[in-house]
Order: structure tokens, then C-alpha cells, then sequence
């Protein structure tokens, strides 16, 4: 995802969530007619600065995470592995293009989180989002069949979702998804809509092959490969992961947290990661109030009363104690 940054800075406002929001229906004008001029002024003023700072947030929106669906089918990775050779076999100039097999997913959802308290509270929104799936999924699993090759504009290479059952309950989970981080005020989603899909290779990873003349992805490239099918995924975990961090050594991307869903019998590592994080979140939370509650002045006023107190009656005792807990309560 990362080399993408740059070249998505080229999708600009058109991709941005809020393109397809109409400024009309956060900023109506009433159809009032002996509206006066005044009046019409101050409201093409507040227009207009809406209009501004609605452009400024478009423009402010690079997602820089995105919840992934990983891929641990080994027969899905194996097939990608011979169309990615097929194609290195007809241009060697590719091989650099294509995605390394530890890191292939699916994405749900991009969005930004811009520090450490946007990431918890896209943590905290990953959690949230569970009982929805849950509910989705009513118990059953998620089975995900993989079957073609296309492009986006001839520019990344996709293994396609097969149609079938599961597309509406994976496009319920994305939408669940996109409520649940949008909810949390988190800027997420993107206007083109979600189609679900496994990049294979993008041009954008290798900006040199442009002057090249390596423009786009010759269809006849893969078209081997046109109604190949690759395998099934068994959706066992979302992940919530950083499009920059550094990579994990399995080359699979950095990882702020997971869930588990799905019957799928589940590794005893993914249940300790998630009781963990929830175990995280609510240390975190209490930290906060604490450091909310030491930052209030009449905490600091009961604080610096009590050390006084202290140091006089210290200084006739010899003790240094002050009893914080006491203090805070
Ligand atoms: P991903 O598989 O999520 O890493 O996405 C690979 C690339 O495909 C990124 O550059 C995305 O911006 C692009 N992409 C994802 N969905 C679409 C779409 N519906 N239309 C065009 N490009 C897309």
C-alpha cells in the first residue's frame, strides 16, 4: 500500500470520501423570497467557508491505514506465485511490480489515523466492529473463492472475488466497517466504493518503469490466467494495519490489532493478541482519566495543599509520605 501514496495523491478529491458530499445538505439556503441582501450575503459568506474548509479536508485525507483481510490460503498464494512468474517470465522488468506473497489481502477500509490517540481510537473501533460482523456472519464461516485476473486501469493487477453467496455478506461487513470508523469520527472510506479484490502487482511500486515506456499492464500478460481459479480463503481475522510502518519479518504489513471471527478453529496466539489489546485499551483509558484528573487545577491545588501539609507536619515527624490515592479520591 505505501508505494501508493504518492500516485493516490493523483486520485485526489475525486477518491476523497466527502467528493460525493453535497454541500447543499449540510448548508441549505431556506427558499425563502423576500430574503435580504444582507442576509443572502452572510449566507454566500458561510457557504463559501464551508466550501473552504470542506476542500481543505478533502485534501488533508491520505489514508495512511486500512483494515486488511490477510490471505493464508497456501493454495491461493501458490497460484498467485506462478501467474507472478508467468508474467516476470515475459518482462523481467516486472518482477520488481509485483506484491511479495506475505503480504497479500484484501482490504476492507482505508482511512487515517494521524497519532497515537487516532490509532487507539481505531483500535478501539476494530473491536467495535466484531459484534457486527458477528452478526452478519450469524455463526457461519466466511468463505472467500478466488477466480480471474483484471486490472484497474491496466495499472494493478487483481485476482478476482468470484461472484456467489459470500459477496453480500463481505459488502455488509465493509459497510459495517465504514459506519463503525466514521461513527468514531475517524476519517475512513473512500467515494469510488469498495470492490473487493487481491493486488497481485502495481506499476506504481516501480516509477522508473514509466520512462521505460512500461506505461500499463499488457492483458496479454496474464491472460493464461483470465478464469483461473486460485482457491478459497476461510476469513479467520481482520486486521488493522499501517500502510508505512515497517513490515513484519513475514512480510506482512505492520499490525495495530486484530480480531478473530469466524468458527474457524483460531490459534491460541490470536485469542491471547486480543485479550490483550483489550486489556490495552482499558489501561490506556484509565491513564487518561488519571492524567485528565491531575491536569484538572483543583487536583493540583488538593496536591500541592496536601504536600505542604505533608512538609510541615514532616517536618516535625521526620516523613515525606503523601498518600496520591487519597489525594485523587
Ligand atoms: P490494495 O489491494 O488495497 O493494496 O489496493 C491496490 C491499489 O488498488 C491501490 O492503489 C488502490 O488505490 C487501488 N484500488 C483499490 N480499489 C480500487 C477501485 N475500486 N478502483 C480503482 N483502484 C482501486
Amino acid at each position: 500500500m505505501s508505494e501508493d501514496i504518492e500516485a493516490n495523491a493523483m486520485d485526489s478529491l475525486a477518491d476523497m470520501p466527502f467528493a460525493t458530499v453535497d454541500i447543499k445538505d449540510d448548508c441549505e439556503i431556506p427558499d425563502v423570497p423576500q430574503i435580504s441582501l444582507e442576509r443572502s450575503k452572510e449566507n454566500e459568506r458561510i457557504d463559501k467557508d464551508q466550501k473552504k474548509k470542506r476542500k481543505k479536508k478533502q485534501k488533508d485525507y491520505q489514508p495512511n491505514y486500512f483494515l486488511s483481510i490477510p490471505i493464508t490460503s497456501k493454495e491461493i498464494t501458490r497460484g498467485i506465485k506462478i501467474l507472478q512468474n508467468a508474467i516476470i517470465e515475459q518482462d523481467k522488468q516486472l518482477a520488481k511490480a509485483m506484491i511479495s506473497d506475505g503480504s497479500f489481502h484484501v482490504t476492507l477500509l482505508v482511512m487515517q489515523l494521524l497519532n497515537e490517540d487516532e490509532v487507539y481510537n481505531g483500535i478501539d473501533a476494530l473491536l467495535g466492529l466484531k459484534p457486527f460482523v458477528e452478526e452478519i456472519l450469524q455463526g457461519k464461516h466466511l468463505t472467500l473463492p478466488f477466480q480471474g485476473v483484471d486490472t484497474f486501469g491496466n495499472q494493478v493487477g487483481f485476482v478476482k472475488l468470484a461472484d456467489g453467496d459470500h459477496v453480500s455478506p463481505l459488502l455488509q461487513i465493509a459497510e459495517a466497517a465504514k459506519r463503525t470508523f466514521q461513527e468514531k469520527g475517524i476519517l475512513a472510506g473512500e467515494s469510488r466504493g469498495f470492490k473487493p479484490h487481491l493486488t497481485f502487482m502495481k506499476l506504481s511500486k516501480v516509477p522508473w518503469l514509466r520512462k521505460k515506456g512500461v506505461k500499463k499492464i499488457d492483458p496479454e500478460l496474464y491472460e493464461k490466467f483470465i478464469s483461473h481459479r486460485f482457491g478459497e480463503e476461510v476469513v479467520h481475522r481482520i486486521d488493522l494495519c499501517s500502510m508505512l510502518k515497517k513490515k513484519q519479518s513475514n512480510g506482512y504489513y505492520h499490525c495495530e490489532s486484530s480480531i478473530v471471527i469466524g468458527k474457524k478453529p483460531i490459534g491460541i496466539r490470536d485469542l491471547i493478541n486480543e485479550a490483550l489489546c483489550r486489556e490495552r485499551m482499558g489501561l490506556k483509558s484509565k491513564v487518561k482519566q488519571i492524567k485528565e484528573l491531575l491536569l484538572k487545577p483543583e487536583t493540583q491545588a488538593k496536591i500541592r495543599r496536601e504536600l505542604f501539609e505533608g512538609r510541615s507536619i514532616n517536618s516535625s515527624n521526620q516523613g515525606n509520605d503523601v498518600d496520591v490515592s487519597a489525594t485523587l479520591t
